[in-house]
């Protein structure tokens, strides 16, 4: 149903409603006067369309908990997220949103077709780094704990987007309020997907040319919030030479030997000495090698540079050129034939970028969670949220509730334990937001 569309049409607006955008002005009244974000904040917590769908969260949490296995059950390892993109969508379409996948395979819902915008976006990635072997592996236990990979990371954003559109589509006054919205579950965040969907969705969409704010849900926890997008560079470097027989053509170039030096040169250096940007790298993959006994025609790894600053960043990645080119001449140097070649290809690159310390979706967050009791502290980490910020767009990444564990492997698991809270905070903070962006656009 079309909140608005109701107004209109018979010429008065519903009581709740009523009530409601009374609510709304005596809110904006007070951030008029200057009265502090905690009181904006607790007004609203007290409102009456507000608490019911409060509550709502917790009578509907067999249903939500439903939803998450459901969803969990549809794999989509990155790259391969068609087919839970597609149950998404049919899940907002049973909700009756005008729900499409983007070219990029983005699933994309709004709560109102009308807007212009700006709008908001509240994104959750579809994909996952392990895909289970069958619908059985993702299952519920005894003491209420999902299991699998995936729950968490990340089960419980996309089931917090479904919860959030079925509640939004269950209190119309609410979903007026939030007018704004556009859901987004997007593709590419885990693995290689170099964030493929949010570089889309900003870039290039339509629609993204719209979007004035970003609230990126991702996982459950609660005690953070990411306002600062960590860099990382990631590279596949391969060391290629003839192959040959182990006894017969010993001492022609090795590519296992050369790459072994390699990580051993790029290793023993020190990447976090007196600054404070934080750095780190990690050789997540080697290959190579047909057999015990033949010399190997090629070796390669995959390796994963992060940092705090961006400088420092391309400061590493030249320390990796540095060791290949230096294992590559030790190597060829000691060779008595079939000298080697060594090439490094840049397969992934996150930006960075960090939110203005003054930015109101930080402050409406913070001035949530200190209501809600929420102890939570400011973090870095790499998100989809690094795309917006690295563009200079707002945006923040928070857990969607519950409590989790083991992300990015078999042993993954989700509880809904205080899953409520998290949706709550969810939700409070989109009410928050949708407000500010109407005042910016009505301004
Ligand atoms: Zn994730």
């Amino acid at each position: 149903m079309d909140a608005d569309a109701g107004i209109l049409v018979h010429g008065k607006i519903p009581p709740l409603l009523h009530f409601y955008l009374a609510a709304y002005s005596k809110l904006l009244g007070n951030v008029r006067e200057g009265a502090s974000a905690g009181k904006i904040v607790s007004e609203l917590i007290q409102s009456p369309g507000m608490r019911e769908c409060l509550q709502w969260f917790t009578r509907e949490r067999h249903w939500i908990n439903e939803q998450h296995l459901q969803l969990c059950r549809v794999p989509a390892p990155t790259f391969f997220e068609q087919k839970r993109a597609e149950w998404m969508l049919a899940q907002f379409e049973s909700l009756h949103y005008n729900a499409k996948i983007d070219r990029a395979g983005n699933v994309v819902a709004r709560v109102s077709d009308k807007r212009e915008g700006p709008l908001l976006a509240l994104t959750a990635h579809l994909d996952t780094v392990l895909a289970a072997r069958n619908s059985e592996e993702i299952h519920y236990s005894p003491d209420g704990r999902l299991h699998g990979p995936g729950v968490s990371d990340n089960g419980a954003g996309l089931a917090a987007l479904l919860a959030i559109a079925r509640a939004l589509r269950n209190f119309p006054e609410l979903e007026d309020a939030c007018a704004p919205l556009v859901f987004v579950a997007n593709v590419g965040e885990e693995g290689e997907g170099n964030l493929s969907g949010m570089r889309y969705l900003c870039r290039q969409s339509p629609l993204g040319s719209k979007i004035g704010a970003f609230l990126v849900l991702d996982g459950p926890t609660t005690d953070q919030i990411t306002w600062q997008a960590l860099a990382s560079r990631r590279f596949d470097v391969t060391f290629t030479g003839q192959g040959g027989h182990s006894w017969s053509d010993y001492g022609i170039g090795n590519p296992v030997h050369a790459l072994s030096r390699a990580i051993t040169l790029f290793t023993e250096t020190r990447i976090n000495g007196t600054g404070t940007a934080r750095s780190s790298y990690n050789f997540g993959l080697v290959e190579g090698g047909q057999s015990i006994n033949s010399i190997p025609t090629h070796a390669r790894t995959k390796v994963d540079i992060r940092s705090e600053s961006g400088v420092k960043l391309d400061e590493i990645a030249g320390m990796l050129t540095s060791a290949v080119e230096r294992a590559l001449e030790v190597e060829n140097g000691r060779a008595t034939g079939g000298r080697l070649s060594a090439k490094i290809k840049e397969i992934g690159s996150r930006p960075g970028g960090r939110l203005a310390e003054d930015a109101p979706i930080l402050g409406w967050v913070r001035a949530v969670d200190s209501q809600l009791g929420i102890r939570s502290h400011l973090d870095c980490a790499s998100t989809d949220a690094n795309i917006p910020l690295s563009m200079g767009l707002p945006a923040i990444s928070i857990g969607a509730g519950g409590q989790g564990g083991g992300a990015h492997t078999p042993q993954e698991w989700f509880h809904p334990d205080g899953r409520e809270l998290g949706l709550k905070r969810i939700l409070l903070t989109l009410c928050l937001l949708s407000k500010d962006i109407e005042a910016a656009n009505g301004a």
